[in-house]
């Protein structure tokens, strides 16, 4: 037993919401862990296309052209899946599933 334990039913977010006066995204999961992650960091994640070879999984985005005040333009549902979220910097294709912002949210709390 690894002090990582991730349930299936833990891979979905109790809920979501957006704190523009800090950057900040908030994810409650069902296991309890609430998170505030910024948005720089959630959109530096992005996993599309453009921002990561699909093929070697190697970053494509240069952290250099995000903006240190990159804000959520608008977020939407994707079924009950993923999150797909439009940045201020006019970058819109990127969908999260919930194993990636699981990942996200929880390898910034080490
Ligand atoms: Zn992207």
């Amino acid at each position: 037993m690894g002090c990582l334990k991730q349930k299936e039913e833990s891979l979905v977010p109790s809920e979501i919401n957006r704190h523009d006066e800090q950057l900040c995204l908030q994810f409650v999961w069902p296991d309890g862990v609430d998170v505030m992650i910024p948005y720089r960091v959630v959109r530096l994640a992005c996993p599309c296309a453009h921002c990561v070879d699909e093929w070697t999984g190697k970053p494509l985005l240069d952290p250099d052209t995000v903006p240190e005040d990159i804000a959520i333009e608008s977020m939407e549902l994707r079924g009950n899946y993923a999150l797909k979220i439009s940045w201020t910097d006019g970058h819109d294709t990127g969908l999260y599933t919930w194993a990636r912002l699981s990942s996200i949210t929880r390898s910034d709390q080490l």
